[in-house]
């Protein structure tokens, strides 16, 4: 059996604790089954914003003549050389990733699946490896709904939707989160006709407000079939059909593609964990204590596998909050998640951080609303904004920020005042005494928390 100081499993958010480790000396294992450097370099952030950017432009491009400009409003998208551009990019930096660690003197790469024999026994390929420290990350994997009929089609998760390289003119998207909403832009701006079905609405958990907007305005450029239940999927001459109910009556729709983004399902069900005394949640996450260790001492789990938050962003604050209590002498006190932002690149845009109203009054919390929109801003004219706020939730009490929310052009740019406000647990007035340059963008932030100010003083929950 093979004996190494730190085993990681997974070469996603693992790598925040594997590489420094073994830049200090100590001897690493990682196993991973797939590309080097997890989902978000080769299926997932990276590859989608790469997808996304050029469909941003595709739309300032046929939305031009609102400014305008008018050109011939015909234009080509060489899908399948953009999409080659992606795939070369992302799997040039995994590639990377795998030399960097074949020729580290202190890591040992392990190409294979991870299976465990016992609590601290690890197989891979037939070899048996352990370690006093391991370090589970295993991510997660899309969820593929039971839809009669779907079994043995073409249809794609994000995985194949961001290598495939022909447009097609038409697409059926199932699902309603972030990542159906995001490909569904992607395609649908470069040129495909695209049809949701979601189970209730898009981007339900956002702020109720904000889920309002989104709706409207992405329901522009997007046949949206809101409460649909897909019932049945047909794949016949290259076409598919899927029928679904909405509201009680049954109805189909047809499209040359047909994209399943339902969510996705923890990897840590392909770990024979059954042979560890790690316990499991439900839907296959990891247990944890405050300290990402898991009910066996020496074995910690972090990421998509464990389910707090589901984000790259989370997994590398996880990883250097394990890496700094288990290599780098930092004392080892439970871990104190600040705010967690999120963000949608979508057209339009969201953004979040911190609570939504809805949470604020199931919690009886005493809070007031700020809303600006960006039409009301200087920078907001020139972009001709014809939708967008920014809406801020402040503690009637202390006058600390304890939400902020927005939809609009760069909210995920935006957002990070609002992050950067919360973190220093700033009240109101801080965001008052701050100077804004103007007329940029985050003037909205700033008339948004005069708005709430104004609630303050009228003693009203908003103006
Ligand atoms: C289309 C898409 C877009 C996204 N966009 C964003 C975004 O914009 N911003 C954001 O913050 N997040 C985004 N995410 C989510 C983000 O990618 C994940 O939250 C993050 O990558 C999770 O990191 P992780 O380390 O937990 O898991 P992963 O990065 O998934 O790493 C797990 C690794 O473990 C390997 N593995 C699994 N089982 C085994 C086994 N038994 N043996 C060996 N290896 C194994 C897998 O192959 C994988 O490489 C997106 C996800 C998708 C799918």
């Amino acid at each position: 059996m093979k004996k190494f100081d730190l085993i990681t499993i997974g070469s996603g958010g693992g790598a925040k604790i594997s590489s420094p480790a073994a830049s200090m000396g100590f001897k690493v294992a990682v196993i991973e089954k797939d590309r080097l450097g997890g989902t978000c370099l080769n299926r997932g952030c990276i590859p989608s914003k790469m997808l996304i950017h050029p469909a941003d432009v595709a739309i300032e491009i046929k939305e031009a003549h609102r400014f305008d400009i008018h050109h011939n409003p015909q234009f080509t998208v060489d899908f399948a050389k953009l999409i080659q551009r992606i795939s070369a990019t992302v799997d040039g930096d995994s590639d990377k990733i795998e030399a960097s660690y074949t020729k580290h003197p202190n890591i040992s790469l392990f190409k294979g699946a991870a299976k465990f024999v016992d609590d601290k026994v690890i197989d891979v390929n037939g070899e048996q490896l352990t370690a006093d420290k391991i370090i589970i990350a295993v991510g997660t994997r899309p969820i593929i709904p039971h839809i009669p009929g779907l079994q043995g089609t073409p249809y794609m998760t994000s995985t194949e939707a961001l290598r495939a390289t022909k447009l097609p003119a038409s697409m059926i998207i199932i699902g309603g989160g972030y990542i159906a909403c995001e490909l569904g832009h992607a395609y649908g701006s470069l040129g495909t006709k695209t049809t949701f079905l979601v189970r209730s609405e898009p981007l339900r958990f956002e702020d109720a407000e904000i889920t309002a907007e989104f709706q409207k305005v992405f329901g522009r450029y997007h046949d949206l079939h809101l409460n649909a239940m897909a019932t049945h999927v047909e794949y016949n001459h290259n076409t598919f059909t899927v029928h679904y109910t909405q509201n009680g009556t049954s109805a189909s729709v047809s499209a040359e593609a047909l994209l399943i983004a339902t969510g996705v399902s923890s990897n840590a069900d392909t770990l024979d964990l059954i042979n560890t005394n790690i316990e499991m949640l439900p839907k296959h996450l990891i247990k944890v204590d405050e300290y990402l260790e898991t009910t066996v001492p020496g074995v910690y789990a972090l990421g998509d596998c464990i389910g707090n938050y589901y984000f790259r962003h989370s997994v590398n604050f996880e990883g250097e909050y394990l890496f700094d209590y288990m290599f780098g002498g930092k004392p080892k006190t439970p871990i104190h998640y600040p705010p967690m932002p999120h963000a949608v690149f979508t057209h339009p845009q969201v953004a979040g951080v911190g609570a939504t109203e809805e949470q604020l009054k199931a919690h009886g919390i005493d809070y007031v609303v700020g809303l600006n929109t960006y039409k009301s801003s200087a920078m907001g004219m020139a972009l001709l904004s014809d939708h967008g706020f920014c809406k801020i939730l402040v503690d009637r009490k202390t006058r600390k920020l304890l939400g902020g929310h927005i939809i609009g052009p760069e909210a995920s740019d935006m957002i990070h005042m609002i992050i950067a406000y919360m973190n220093m647990n700033a009240t109101l007035d801080d965001m008052l005494r701050t100077i804004y340059i103007h007329p940029a963008l985050p003037e909205i932030i700033r008339n948004t928390a005069r708005r709430a100010k104004m609630a303050l003083d009228k003693n009203v929950v908003r103006v």
